[in-house]
């Protein structure tokens, strides 16, 4: 459930602002003081912050910057002056939106909801998780290039982890010389497919306990190679 402070003086307005937004469904907090709205809008989690510019102590204009300075949370700017919400926007501090006093409440909602929702698609946006491989004690991390063996990392060359990779992508599934040194390598490359048996090696001392018994990548003599499952 998101969780919204409003800093405003103006009580009826206040209540106003949390009646609507609560039929929506949203948690609603209210601070009539700027010097206690800024305190809490900076050390407690919010949603989103909708600010009435001028406040008792420290006004919207302060809270606005102080919290642009550690948060990226939505921020609604409202004023009963124009003018104000001009200076505002030229000031570029950082508000989301603003909305000059009178407002319709279902406008204010409809903006609040608006805001919220485009900041958690950007919060989730940066949060997809890596693409792993994960078999029998073998963990690949795709995204972030790494191949740990039983929790231990094992640092790969470029090549090496392609190779790896690109096996235990497609498990079970016989690879010939030329196929992998095809798919690995591009054409233009030096090199023939003698350089695929090289890092095949590399890699099974990299990753076998007993390369004289190797778990994961198997050799099918006369053919190539396979990621055993
Ligand atoms: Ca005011």
């Amino acid at each position: 459930m998101s969780r919204i402070l409003i800093v405003e003086d103006e009580q009826s307005i206040a209540e106003l602002e949390r009646d609507y937004l609560e039929l929506s469904s949203f948690t609603v907090e209210i601070e009539n003081d700027g010097l206690v709205g800024l305190d809490r809008a900076i050390n407690e989690d919010f949603d989103m912050y909708i600010l009435d510019l001028m406040l008792p102590n420290v006004d919207g204009f302060e809270i606005l910057r102080q919290i642009r300075e550690k948060k990226n949370t939505p921020i609604l700017m409202v004023s009963a002056k124009k003018d104000d919400i001009d200076k505002i926007r030229g000031l570029g501090l950082g508000a989301d939106d603003y909305i000059t006093k009178p407002f319709s409440p279902s406008e204010l909602v409809a903006r609040v909801k608006a805001h919220i929702a485009r900041y958690e698609r950007l919060v989730n946006s940066n949060i997809i998780e890596n693409d792993v491989i994960e078999i029998r004690g073998i963990r690949i991390d795709k995204t972030a290039r790494r191949v740990y063996v039983n929790g231990e990392e094992k640092v790969l060359t470029t090549k090496e982890f392609d190779l790896l990779t690109f096996l235990a992508s497609n498990p079970n599934h016989v690879y010939t010389k030329e196929e992998l040194f095809r798919e690995i390598w591009d054409m233009e490359s030096i090199g023939d497919i003698a350089t695929v048996t090289v890092h095949i090696k590399k890699i099974r001392e990299k990753i076998e306990l007993d390369t004289s018994k190797p778990q994961y990548i198997e050799t099918i003599w006369g053919v190539g190679y396979r990621f055993k499952v």
